[in-house]
């Protein structure tokens, strides 16, 4: 069912929960649209509270200071899904928030999120619960090893998980996650991991992007080349899955889902990602209007733009913590754009900025 949305006009005011860089680059597409950008971010000075009209530094759970940002914007949306569920619910007595609560209350909890994948019909690695070491025990003896175990809630970027061999001591693995809620997730043997980036608008109308194909690196997206080395047919799978979990979710804004590809046709779903994602930045030099973009327009209820690439090959390379170091001579190589999230402090595993080098 499509939800009655009127388009906001030029001025209108965009919240966004999360002040990181995906808040920054969504903050600066609405600008170019002549929307202005209220950011609420619980850390001080973060990279999209320096480009939004303002910025509120405030914890998730202090309700005047959600009731001060409500009251200033026109719309909500957000670049961080772990947003706690009693702000949101607060949030969204008081504004529409776009995607709805839908989109975040499937897709926080592996556990729920790959239940929900499982009844569209959709295929996912084996899974199981684990609340303690005996459960454990008994989704090893089920699911076999090796195979991941991964915390229900709050991890990305291949934080929260630990790859478990075959030799490795089950006690252990669990006493090293800290007793925490989780999932025991079957290793899946994939050729490739590619994902689909797509914008659905209140209408249902959905607009998705060329497959990108994702390498990771300890956990962390290293690069997205455009297109995948995978078949038109298997793409056009891959879009038709994403969307049909869109549409169950009535989702509104661009939405990513990331897969694993075995053989030449079998995906597997890995994860949904309710918002714009990594694996969609190489858009920003590859098409007319980007995953930014589109987030923007579908939230503000303007029409989609075309997701059409415009190059014959892109490749998104992340620059994590010391890379930004490389920035000079990144910036003087030919068909190479580099983009800087402004973060004052560099650490192993964080993410810096990104360069996209384009093959015309
Ligand atoms: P995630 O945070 O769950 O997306 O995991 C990060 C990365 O770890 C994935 O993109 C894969 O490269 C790898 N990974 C996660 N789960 C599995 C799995 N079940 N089998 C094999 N590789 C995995």
């Amino acid at each position: 069912m499509s939800q009655a949305v009127t388009s906001l006009p030029p001025l209108s005011r965009i919240g966004i929960l999360g002040g990181g860089q995906l808040g920054r680059m969504l903050a600066l597409a609405a600008a170019e649209l002549g929307l202005d950008c209220v950011v609420y971010e619980p850390e001080a000075d973060c990279p999209a509270g320096r480009v939004a009209t303002r910025c509120i530094t405030a914890p998730w759970d202090d309700q005047a200071s959600l009731a001060a940002f409500a009251q200033a914007v026109d719309v909500i949306t957000f670049e961080f899904e772990n947003v706690p569920a009693a702000s949101l619910t607060f949030l969204a007595s008081c504004k529409p928030i776009r995607p709805g609560l839908a989109s975040l209350t499937q897709t926080q909890d592996r556990l729920v999120e790959k239940t929900f994948i499982q009844s569209l019909g959709l295929a996912t690695a084996p899974f199981a619960a684990c609340d303690s070491l005996a459960d454990l025990e008994a989704a090893a003896a089920q699911i076999g090893l090796p195979a991941i175990l991964k915390t229900r809630t709050l991890g990305y970027d291949g934080k929260g998980q630990i790859r478990l061999r075959a030799a490795d001591h089950l006690a252990q693995a669990w006493q090293d996650l800290g007793g925490q809620s989780a999932i025991l997730e079957g290793f899946i043997d994939f050729d490739r991991e590619v994902s689909v980036i797509l914008a659905r608008a209140h209408t249902g109308q959905i607009a998705a992007f060329d497959v990108p194909e994702n390498v990771h690196k300890a956990g962390i997206l290293h690069t997205s080349t455009v297109p995948a080395r995978i078949s038109a047919d298997l793409a056009a799978k891959a879009v038709a899955q994403a969307s049909s979990i869109a549409d169950a979710l009535d989702h509104i804004g661009v939405l990513a889902v990331e897969f694993f590809v075995v053989g030449a046709d079998q995906l597997i779903v890995n994860e949904i990602a309710p918002r714009v994602h990594n694996s969609g930045h190489w858009t920003q030099d590859g098409c007319a209007a980007d995953q930014f973009q589109q987030h923007i327009r579908a939230i503000a209820g303007w029409p989609l733009a075309s997701p059409r690439r415009h190059t014959n090959q892109i490749i998104m390379t992340n620059l994590i913590g010391s890379d930004i170091e490389a920035w000079q001579g990144l910036s003087a190589e030919p068909d190479t754009y580099v983009h800087l999230y402004g973060k004052r402090q560099s650490r192993e595993g964080r993410k810096m900025g990104h360069v996209n080098r384009l093959k015309p």
